[in-house]
């Protein structure tokens, strides 16, 4: 019996975590959940899986909580009473496994309490390894723990490399990517999209934020950053793939390629990072070849879509420019849900921040969330100002 802890189990990736749990409960147990606001969803994970330990960040969501728990369970509460608790929890011996799944830089803390402690996480917060790739890496090394990633498409590139022993006989990783709920439409209508329309994405099932960057082609931008820091390659393309079959492939030297295809279900990777190397129940369904009509690929637009051109020039300048990106985005990612900016803003206001910014190398976490502070300030006047 294993260990877990979700952090972010009321979101998309952690309620999927949880449905691959519930279909292997006699080989996991859940120990810690993690959450902001949603205490009502919480709640029912709590009464559903027992875990030992709950944690929530918000306030308002502790208050009604802790009412919960004294009217039906009286003095037995399990919600730790502040951060440096939670820290303790996920870095002592009752968590083996961390799922990573709370969105955006307010998980990089607890990678990193993970990471130094040696855990086994499953990384689906591909934000913290963004801004903090290379030094999660060292920090895992020194610290023997993995970060095994449950992202679909480095997912199929993990599965597709297995076994491949000589990193020489790689031509180049190819991330494949749906387009998006725009792809065909007309860039000249980019300027009216509303967040509704952003968030609705036509094969996955999101939270609002990466919704919002697969729709801008941002999340490939990060999902090109954090492929280079997991495997250690930078040649990485990206091909648009509607159909969302198949998940990424990586191409040899003879250009002879591998791919790994499913339903598009992030219960597929959540099972295969939880179960590696073996296979467990992943409660997901099979390919119905009768059904599927083709399967179609075609170059991204990056005309249309000018984010996915950043992944590149960051990965060039290295340092800071990842930490600049991330936290520029994420505000204007914000920004545009709660209709402050227009949809071509978000693109224009990370290009004008990044243009403004002088990159240098970062070694030490304090200096992430020093950079990642004073970039959101500035992103913040900025987007006051359109
Ligand atoms: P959601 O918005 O659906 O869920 C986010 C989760 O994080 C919620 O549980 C939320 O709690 C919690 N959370 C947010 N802020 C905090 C905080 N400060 N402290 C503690 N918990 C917090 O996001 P997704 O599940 O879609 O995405 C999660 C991560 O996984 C992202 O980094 C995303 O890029 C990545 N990812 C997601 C995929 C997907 O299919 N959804 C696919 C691949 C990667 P609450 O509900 O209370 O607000």
């Amino acid at each position: 019996m294993k260990n877990i802890a979700i952090l972010g189990s009321t979101g998309s990736v952690g309620r999927s975590s949880l449905e691959v749990i519930r279909s292997n409960r006699e080989s996991y147990k859940v120990e810690l959940l993690v959450a902001n606001s949603n205490f009502e969803l919480l709640i029912e994970q709590y009464e559903e899986f027992q875990p030992r330990y709950i944690y929530l960040e918000s306030q308002e969501a502790r208050d009604s909580f802790n009412e919960y728990i004294h009217a039906t369970k009286g003095d037995k509460n399990p919600l730790l009473k502040d951060d440096i608790e939670l820290e303790q929890i996920i870095a002592s011996s009752s968590i083996e496994i961390v799922v990573a799944a709370i969105v955006g830089i307010a998980g990089l803390k607890s990678v990193f309490i993970a990471a130094e402690s040696g855990k086994h996480i499953l990384l689906a917060n591909k934000e913290s390894y963004v801004v903090a790739g290379e030094i999660l890496n060292e920090i895992s090394k020194e610290a023997g723990s993995t970060i095994f990633p449950i992202d679909s498409e480095h997912s199929a590139l993990h599965q597709c490399l297995s076994g491949v022993t000589d990193k020489e006989s790689v031509s180049r990783l190819i991330l494949t990517g749906s387009g998006g709920p725009f792809l065909n439409k007309d860039i000249k209508d980019l300027k009216s999209v509303t967040p509704d329309e952003a968030v609705a994405h036509p094969v996955w099932n999101m939270g609002p934020k990466i919704s919002v960057d697969s729709s801008t082609m941002m999340n490939k931008c990060l999902e090109i950053i954090e492929a280079r820091w997991l495997f250690d390659i930078e040649d990485i393309d990206v091909v648009i793939h509607p159909e969302g079959i198949v998940h990424s492939l990586v191409e040899f030297t003879d250009y002879s390629l591998l791919a790994q295809l499913s339903v598009p279900d992030m219960k597929i990777p959540i099972a295969y990072g939880l179960g590696y190397p073996s296979k467990i129940e992943s409660a997901s369904k099979q390919i119905d070849f009768d059904s599927l009509k083709s399967l179609t690929f075609k170059s991204p637009d990056i005309q249309k879509f000018p984010a996915l051109g950043l992944a590149e020039y960051c990965i060039e300048q290295g340092g800071n420019s990842s930490i600049i990106l991330n936290a520029a985005n994420e505000e204007c990612v914000d920004a545009f849900l709660e209709g402050k900016i227009g949809y071509l803003d978000i693109f224009s206001i990370i290009s004008e921040i990044l243009d403004k910014s002088d990159f240098h190398a970062v070694k030490e976490i304090d200096e992430i969330f020093e950079q990642d502070k004073i970039t959101r300030e500035q992103t913040i006047k900025t987007v006051n100002s359109y």
